[in-house]
């Protein structure tokens, strides 16, 4: 669109409570550095500044104004985005004149209401900020009768920042909310080609934690293309969480010897607790606070409060299930709004529906589960530490 050309910087709200003192300080950086990696994506130069408590990205020259919103629109901790437009302070009654032309330009339909916010951050200003509201005020009202003034709830709510140049925008673009990456440690995805792992990833790494991610895959079960799904569904969920190191595990020995040692029936749920097993080693040995999988009470026999409790039962770090609660289709829902979903949906195998059972258990008992396991004791260590040993690692992110 040819009007957003008039605009040469975005301010961002930020609005998380509770971050206060020192946090609040982090927080604002950890913002920035986002924002910056962030933008890189987008067409154009940008300045991004933090002044005053408020962050401004200022486009230098020319840039893509969509790509641009599009890039801030990922970075968690954003909760608006408000488009500005910088005039140059040319006395009063030349900014009325191009004040009355952004409210011609960005509101066509001229049946609303408004009011008038002016704040001065440059006091030498010859007008006081209530003055200034009223008289800008009134020279709208002139320019296009049909707009009225509500001082309580109005639908613009047009704001005047006179800094050394005068800062006007009205317009804010809803960002994701959340808390910058980086903010609140790390943890480590179980990602898989599924629908509900991108989705719980993206979760997480918006309260602000970085995530790394692990993969098992099973060749020749599984394929290339099913391993290139998942690197391609990482590289989707970097987009907001920023790089992943994705751990690459080959767990084909470890499913065959399930397979040929424990009842059928058990399969899943023993596989699934040494895929815990190996995750948490890979989380330990990179500082990562806590696991993450895409888990939901009652989606598959894997998933019941009792293979829970037994996948848990193996683990010492936190496991976090973002969409525990949630029905598929809320996470489906998810997973379009963030794109994961076009690839999610893509028909390669993953390794858990090659060696699923007729009838799997859907609640396993634990002394159970633990008996089955003593018959893979003879080999089941050294599988687990060459499974470790010939993983192997990539840093996943945009190109
Ligand atoms: P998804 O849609 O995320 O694949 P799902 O409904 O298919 O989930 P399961 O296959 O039982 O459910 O997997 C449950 C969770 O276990 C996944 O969300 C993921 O976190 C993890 N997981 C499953 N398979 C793998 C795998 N091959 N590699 C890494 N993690 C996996
Ligand atoms: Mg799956």
């Amino acid at each position: 669109m040819e009007e957003n050309k008039m605009f040469k910087a975005f301010l961002i709200k930020y609005g998380e409570i509770g971050i206060k003192g020192k946090n609040r300080h982090l927080f604002e950086d950890a913002l920035v550095k986002q924002i910056r990696h962030s933008l890189r994506r987008a067409e154009g130069t940008f300045e991004v500044t933090k002044e005053q408590g408020r962050i401004y990205v200022n486009c230098v020259g020319e840039y893509d104004y969509d790509e641009t919103v599009e890039s801030l629109q990922r970075v968690f901790g954003i909760v608006g985005i408000c488009p500005v437009v910088i005039l140059e302070d040319e006395g009063f009654d030349k900014l009325a004149e191009d004040v009355i032309s952004y409210m011609n330009m960005v509101y066509p339909d001229k049946n609303k209401t408004f009011k008038v916010h002016a704040r001065r951050a440059r006091k030498n200003y010859p007008k006081q900020s209530m003055e200034i509201n009223c008289d800008l005020g009134e020279k709208i009202l002139d320019a296009f009768p049909e707009m009225k003034v509500d001082v309580h709830k109005p639908e613009i709510l047009l704001q005047v920042e006179i800094r050394s140049r005068i800062y006007v925008y009205s317009e804010i673009i809803p960002g994701p909310g959340g808390m910058p990456v980086g903010t609140n440690g790390k943890a480590m995805l179980l990602l898989s080609g599924g629908i509900d792992s991108p989705v719980a990833g993206y979760m997480i790494a918006k309260r602000g934690v970085k995530i790394d991610a692990v993969y098992f895959h099973a060749p020749p079960y599984t394929s290339e293309r099913a391993k290139q799904k998942v690197i391609d569904l990482a590289k989707i969920v970097s987009r907001y969480s920023g790089p992943i190191y994705l751990h690459i595990v080959n767990f084909t020995d470890i499913q065959l010897y399930i397979h040929e040692k424990c009842p059928h029936e058990e399969l899943t749920i023993i596989m699934r607790r040494y895929m815990m097993k190996i995750a948490e080693h890979f989380a330990k040995e990179t500082d990562c606070l806590g696991l993450i999988t895409g888990e939901s009470i009652g989606q598959v026999a894997s998933q019941t409060m009792q293979s829970l409790a037994a996948t848990d039962e193996v683990c010492t770090l936190p496991v976090y299930r973002p969409v525990i609660g949630f029905d598929k289709q809320e996470i489906v829902d998810i997973s379009e709004k963030i794109d994961t979903y076009e690839t999610s949906i893509l028909p390669y195998e993953d390794c858990c529906t090659i060696f699923v059972a007729k009838h799997p258990v859907t609640k396993p008992n634990l002394n159970i589960i633990k008996r089955s396991e003593l018959k893979l004791a003879e080999k089941i260590d050294e599988m687990v530490e060459e499974a470790i040993r010939t993983t192997e690692m990539m840093v996943v992110k945009e190109d």
